[in-house]
């Protein structure tokens, strides 16, 4: 987006401003900005995350207090207001006009914001995902409803229909690389005829060329900024249709991802907790390409892996985490609840309080005793996540384990594996070794060394008294089950199934 003038609220009052803070307030074109971008990048350099969470600059997005001053701006807001005044309006003409009918007749045609944008689809995207039933079906974009025939066959409308397909042409721009400013067109009720748009994609696609020629170098830093302007058009739709109530700040910016802390809004038939946690996955590949080996041997994905470009990929693992966030819920372990997921961005309750984040484990001081009663429940949530979730955790550490109302809480599970992944094993090994380490410093003397641990949680009697041993007849057992998948193309039935209805059918070889 242009830069647009800002004029101090004082010389240009607005019913929108609020007149008490003006000074703190943070506009949509700071949100927007590239300022903005630059601040989370240099906040991630230097490594002060936490300590910003409740900045004093008041919330990082918010529907009440974005800018006035832009004539753009405003013109925009208002539009969108009009239009969801509007459709709201016609939904009611509609219920009365059909009454008890049991022949209906939609006036969806007539509404301003199209169902299709509304959803936002867009062909190679997948959508918003309904985060409550199968998480790995991307729920179908709704169709552009068949025009037939509308009212007394008076008004007939086609997919050619210039309104509606000018539409569908303004939302697809939301298809070209982020680098390539399509301005707001997409939240206003912007139509743009075919011509124009074939026009604006050619020269997406040649200006993209040029640059990835060009700038090579700044290519990759702009792609290292997290809120990049799609996301933050996602984030603001998320304010603006009321899911969310404000985004206040940054929590964490971490390798994959940086955490907002956000207020929760409401959505028709979920409710959304009072305070969320954002967690965005970073659109830059870099680190994702060493985290291949958790995704491309994972069976749940692999048939979708080879077909997928880069976005998609980083799309997968935000619906990883999503999946296994939802199993690890309901065998009742304590863990973030899923709130929604769209595209790379996930949405889930916030564990801490007013917008203070739980310590992690490393960080939380734990005396003596709550040390040893953080480690039970560590065991058995290893147990219950290996027994009844069918999972290893795989980044299990101290820094994945937060201290909240005297429980171990679980984050950060975009990379776990079902135990029979074909490295599942090692990183289970790996994750008994960090837990067992951190919890004999803390002077837990019940704590078992790692290799007694995984043999705890597996049930598996691995007899080796030293490391090298231990970790060779690992490695032998995931063979043999890597050789049995070869053979036979199913898995070993060393795990138990669980009733987890989240994916594709499972296949154990009984
Ligand atoms: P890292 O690379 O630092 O491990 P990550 O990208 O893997 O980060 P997470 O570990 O999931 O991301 O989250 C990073 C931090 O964000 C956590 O240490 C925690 O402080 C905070 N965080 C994540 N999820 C939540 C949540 N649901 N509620 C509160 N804080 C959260
Ligand atoms: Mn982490």
């Amino acid at each position: 987006m242009d830069q647009v003038g800002i004029i101090a609220p004082e010389t240009r009052p607005s019913p929108w401003g609020v007149a008490a803070k003006p000074a703190v307030q943070c506009s949509l074109v700071e949100v927007m900005s590239e300022e903005l971008a630059r601040k989370l990048q240099l906040e991630e350099e230097s490594h002060v995350f936490t300590e910003e969470v409740l900045s004093e600059d008041g919330p990082f997005l918010n529907a009440d207090n974005i800018d006035t001053s832009s004539d753009e701006v405003l013109a925009q807001m208002l539009q969108m207001q009009f239009d969801k005044e509007y459709d709201a309006q016609l939904l009611r003409e509609e219920k009365k006009f059909n009454g008890d009918s049991k022949v209906s007749i939609s006036f969806e045609n007539y509404r301003k914001v199209h169902p299709s944008e509304e959803n936002d689809s867009s062909e190679d995207e997948v959508d918003w995902q309904d985060t409550r039933h199968d998480p790995y079906k991307a729920v179908k974009p709704t169709p552009t409803p068949k025009k037939g025939f509308v009212g007394k066959g008076k008004d007939i409308t086609t997919k050619h229909d210039e309104v509606v397909c000018g539409r569908k042409n303004t939302a697809r721009m939301e298809n070209f690389a982020p680098e390539f400013q399509v301005g707001d067109g997409i939240v206003m009720d912007l139509k743009l005829s075919n011509q124009v748009f074939n026009a604006l994609k050619q020269h997406s696609i040649s200006e993209q060329r040029k640059s990835a020629r060009l700038h090579d170098k700044k290519e990759v830093s702009t792609a290292e900024k997290v809120v990049d302007p799609k996301t933050r058009l996602l984030l603001y739709k998320m304010v603006n249709s009321g899911v969310l109530e404000t985004i206040n700040g940054c929590v964490s910016t971490g390798k994959e991802s940086v955490v907002f802390h956000a207020s929760g809004g409401s959505m028709e038939d979920q409710e959304i907790p009072a305070e969320c946690a954002i967690k965005v996955f970073k659109t830059t590949l870099n680190e994702f390409k060493n985290r291949d080996k958790y995704i491309k041997d994972d069976y749940r994905f692999k048939d979708r892996f080879s077909k997928l470009n880069p976005r998609k990929i980083i799309r997968m693992w935000a619906e990883k985490e999503m999946h296994n966030l939802k199993r690890i819920h309901k065998a009742g372990i304590p863990c973030p609840e899923v709130v929604l997921l769209k595209k790379h961005v996930l949405v889930m309750s916030f564990i801490g309080k007013d917008q203070i984040p739980a310590p992690t484990l490393k960080e939380a001081k734990l005396g003596l005793e709550e040390s040893k009663q953080a480690y039970y429940q560590v065991l058995s949530m290893m147990k219950q996540l290996y027994d009844q979730c069918n999972l290893v955790h795989a980044d299990l550490s101290e820094y994945n384990m937060m201290w909240h109302e005297g429980k171990v809480w679980l984050i950060d599970v975009s990379q776990s594996v079902e135990p029979t992944h074909p490295h599942g094993l090692e990183f289970l090994y790996r994750d008994c070794r960090n837990v067992s380490q951190f919890f004999q410093k803390a002077g837990v003397s019940e704590t078992p060394h790692a290799r007694e641990l995984f043999n705890i949680v597996t049930g598996l009697n691995i007899a080796s008294d030293n490391q090298v041993d231990f970790m060779a007849e690992i490695e032998a057992l995931e063979k043999v089950n890597e050789d049995h998948v070869q053979m036979h193309g199913k898995k070993v039935s060393l795990y138990q199934e669980d009733d987890d209805d989240d994916g594709p059918p499972r296949i154990y070889d009984k």
